[in-house]
């Protein structure tokens, strides 16, 4: 995950009209996100598809929201995932 509202490149727009790809884990708190940058497309979609793969719902939200809302989940469990298993 790279940083957030510091991409530093040209033309990024307001923050309150960038979207994210946020994964949802099935306690529905969101647990990853990535900023839905143009350029990044290719990367996204990787992301995007990685989050399904492991079991994520898949949703768009603003970069405020994730923000606000992004790991905050409270239901922490060990994750199903065998450990060491590295998840990009
Ligand atoms: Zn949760």
């Amino acid at each position: 995950m790279t940083g957030w509202g510091e991409d530093g490149g040209g033309g990024v727009s307001d923050p309150k009209d960038q979207m994210c790809y946020v994964g949802f884990a099935a306690c529905g708190c969101a647990v990853a996100a990535t900023v839905d940058v143009p350029n990044h497309a290719k990367d996204n979609a990787k992301f995007v598809a990685g989050l399904i793969r492991d079991g994520l719902t898949v949703e768009r939200r603003t970069v405020e929201w994730c923000r606000e809302n992004l790991l905050r989940c409270t239901h922490k469990k060990a994750p199903a995932v065998a450990q060491g298993t590295l998840v990009l």
